[in-house]
């Protein structure tokens, strides 16, 4: 599957049957929806999308329909690499509840600064623009989702 890009208005998904780009509004993020092009009916964003700079990050941040799940990282971190094929199956099996994003620290250190990310890789959940948890390390998906199950029900 091809990898999900953002613009200012949402997440673009490559049509896997006809190769569309099709843009899902961070609005949303929640419900299927029809290619453009073809007509499938196409999941919502279901893999980890990168993101570019601080204003990509800000947008989602701001108007996901959905709770963003921020895996900061960099290529140097052994536990990062772990973690990400985990991540991975997180986003596929969540995709409409959850979008995972993944913030590259060493590319764009003012995102690690502003959020004090002080070890990775660090996982933290969004909800209505605000986080509402963390937690550092690498872990299983079936624990990150039960960390982000956790942080979204305590929020509400
Ligand atoms: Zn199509």
């Amino acid at each position: 599957m091809a990898n999900l890009e953002l613009d200012d208005r949402g997440v673009i998904v490559a049509c896997p049957s006809c190769g569309q780009k099709n843009r899902v509004v961070y609005e949303r993020l929640s419900a299927p929806f029809r290619c453009g092009r073809c007509k499938r009916e196409l999941s919502p964003p279901s893999e980890p999308v990168e993101i570019g700079g601080a204003a990509d990050f800000d947008r989602v941040i701001a108007n996901a329909s959905v709770p963003v799940v921020v895996d900061y990282w960099a290529p140097w971190c052994g536990p990062c690499r772990m973690v990400a094929p985990e991540l991975q199956k997180v986003a596929a099996r969540q995709a409409g509840r959850f979008l995972v994003v993944k913030v590259n620290t060493e590319a764009l250190p003012d995102l690690g600064e502003r959020f004090n990310v002080r070890s990775i890789p660090t996982l933290a959940v969004f909800a209505q623009g605000r986080e509402v948890a963390r937690t550092a390390g690498a872990r299983p998906a079936a624990d990150i989702e039960a960390f982000i199950d956790q942080a979204i029900h305590a929020h509400h």
